[in-house]
């Protein structure tokens, strides 16, 4: 094994809460991947993140994990809110945060995308939710409509950033963001980080962390790969 590559502590030395951990032990996973290795420890002690990651690499657990483990979900209003670029991904992302947090206290994470019954969605809203995961579009339908306050949010994740772009919505990403706390938590995770993604991170992040996982890294390659020399059959 290459001695220079990142060590891969465990998830208890990465600091995460017991409860969380004893729930990694029953959804099965022993050992972080290198996003999340590198990135649990700072979003854990509340700073902003910047990390160049693709699908795959186990980045929804690198956010979800250390959000979960820091903040508190009593207050029944959106405490964390992840911006992603399909509904797709939304569902997807709601539903790891539900499994991660399966250990806390009737956690609820809600997607929230368009072409979905808006009545059933404010419902749920109603109802109280911890978390919501949302497209742009339909996140700001909601908040001009009063059914969604983001006044209560402590993080903030921009998942697929260059996503977002490439599918034009980065003008309603910068108006979400301007319509959350300014002493909020955020973090951006981007497959690429072309100079558009660069001036979002330096207008709405505080002094973020960076962290590049090359494509190599994805979980399912966390295998170690070894050879020998074998004397030819005589
Ligand atoms: P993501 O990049 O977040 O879409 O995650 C990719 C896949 O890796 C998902 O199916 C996760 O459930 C899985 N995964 C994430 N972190 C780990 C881990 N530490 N150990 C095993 N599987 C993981």
């Amino acid at each position: 094994m290459d001695p220079m590559s990142t060590p891969i502590l465990n998830f208890a030395e990465l600091g995460l809460s017991s409860p969380l951990l004893a729930n990694l032990k029953k959804i099965g996973y022993q050992s972080p991947s290198p996003i999340q290795a590198k990135s649990i420890p700072y979003l854990l002690k509340g700073q902003d993140l910047v990390g160049q990651a693709q699908t795959g690499t186990g980045k929804t657990a690198a956010f979800a994990l250390p959000l979960l483990s820091r903040l508190n979900f009593e207050q029944r209003e959106p405490s964390i809110l992840v911006l992603t670029p399909t509904r797709e991904l939304a569902i997807q992302v709601a539903k790891a945060f539900q499994v991660y947090g399966s250990s806390l206290k009737k956690l609820k994470a809600l997607p929230v995308y368009g072409g979905a019954s808006m009545r059933e969605q404010i419902q749920q809203l109603k109802k109280g939710v911890d978390i919501v995961v949302g497209t742009p579009g339909r996140l700001m339908d909601h908040l001009r409509r009063g059914t969604l306050q983001l006044d209560k949010i402590k993080a903030l994740v921009l998942d697929e950033a260059d996503e977002m772009l490439r599918m034009g919505f980065l003008e309603d990403v910068q108006w979400i963001l301007d319509h959350t706390p300014n002493n909020r938590q955020t973090a951006l995770f981007s497959a690429t980080m072309p100079q558009a993604i660069r001036n979002i991170a330096q207008k709405h992040l505080k002094n973020p962390k960076e962290i590049t996982i090359k494509k190599e890294s994805l979980t399912s390659s966390q295998i170690k790969q070894s050879y020998c020399f074998a004397k030819r059959r005589k």
